[in-house]
């Protein structure tokens, strides 16, 4: 990339291109894998850990879809590596390497820095090295491919959940998804009358700074039978463990954990406005990066232990039923209907 404060590979060798590092912290294990060759050569090289599988996946930010125009660069940094971290945690990996291709319309130093700020201090909390990508000018679009470790056998997928199993969710839903109504201007006045700024400030920094649940999917590794990130909402992504599982679920609205202004609205009288916001957000909004996950209630003990290890709360919300499809019942009962309340699909 020609630019106006330095080329390309001056951009990547200043932003970019760190010495290695020694693990030390959160998730940091005795593990053997090394990164062999970083950035800098037409590959990376890395010596995978004996005994472990190695988990992929890419995931890409584009501005005016996934992100707003203007969006602070370091919390856009961070938020680039938390959702593919996201998906490291839903399957029980330790996420080790990353890749960033960036199109970029400049090399604004101010962007570049703030963006390579969030980035790395994610990376560094989980001990994630970066070790190659892409640069190139173009529309402002972001992606990361992560690479992850789990001891072969013991990935947490989709399809393992079994009928009896209780459903939970990590943290809380739905406040990204105000965060993003709020940016946008398409919150309903009465809903947005009831927040005050520090509701407000929590919802965007929801959407904005998502925090991945790295450590809650390697403590939940041989207790979840299944386990998913809600990135589209509770409704589609734990529409796809039950499809794959060949089960359904038996989800109370009530007890789907979230903020108490967000609680407040479920319950307002009016079935149009801030309810049907409210709802919508907690079951479709998006962007919460929680856990989905089911285990046997056997192992609610072993689902609490892991939650403590992991400093996050875990909410049981439902269960696994034979029979297909997903079932949400509000606080009198009463059966919601979900085709008003679909999950967030770029191609509808
Ligand atoms: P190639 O010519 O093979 O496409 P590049 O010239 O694009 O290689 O990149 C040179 C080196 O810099 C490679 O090791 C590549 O992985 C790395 N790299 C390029 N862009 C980035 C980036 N945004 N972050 C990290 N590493 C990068
Ligand atoms: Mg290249």
């Amino acid at each position: 990339m020609s630019s106006n404060v330095t080329g390309e590979f001056e951009l990547i060798r200043r932003y970019f291109t760190r010495p290695p590092r020694t693990a030390t912290t959160a998730t940091s294990a005795t593990t053997a894998s090394t990164v062999v060759l970083g950035i800098g050569d037409d590959c990376a090289l890395i010596a995978p850990t004996p005994g472990h599988e190695l988990a992929f996946s890419t995931d890409m930010l584009v501005e005016g879809r996934h992100f707003i125009a203007g969006t602070d660069p370091e919390r856009l940094g961070h938020k680039t590596l938390a959702v593919n971290l996201s998906d490291c945690a839903a399957m029980g990996a330790r996420p080790r390497y990353a890749l960033l291709a960036g199109a970029l319309p400049d090399a604004d130093p101010a962007w570049l820095t703030g963006f390579s700020r969030g980035l790395f201090a994610l990376a560094d909390r989980f001990d994630v090295e970066l070790i190659g990508g892409d640069t190139t000018r173009g529309p402002r679009n972001l992606c990361v491919t992560i690479i992850g470790e789990v001891p072969s056998g013991q990935a947490l997928l989709r399809i393992g959940a079994r009928v009896g199993d209780v459903v939970w969710v990590s943290g809380e839903l739905g406040s990204a998804a105000v965060g993003l109504a709020l940016l946008q201007e398409t919150i309903p006045d009465l809903a947005a009358d009831a927040l005050t700024a520090t509701d407000r400030a929590q919802a965007i920094d929801a959407l904005e700074r998502p925090e991945p649940r790295v450590c809650l999917g390697l403590a939940l590794r041989g207790i979840a039978t299944s386990a998913i990130d809600v990135s589209d909402g509770l409704i589609g992504d734990l529409g796809h463990v039950l499809e794959r599982s060949g089960v359904g679920a038996d989800i109370d609205l009530a007890r789907v954990p979230c903020r108490p202004w967000l609680r407040s609205m479920t319950s307002a009288p009016a079935l149009r406005g801030p309810r049907d916001f409210a709802i919508r957000s907690m079951l479709a909004g998006g962007d919460d990066y929680e856990l989905c996950f089911t285990a046997p209630p056997s192992r609610e003990g072993d689902v609490h232990a892991a939650a403590r290890k992991a400093r996050v709360a875990v909410t049981a919300i439902g269960r696994i039923v034979e029979r297909r499809g997903l079932t949400v019942r509000d606080q009198s009962g009463v059966i919601l209907p979900l085709e008003n309340v679909r999950a967030f699909d770029h191609f509808q």
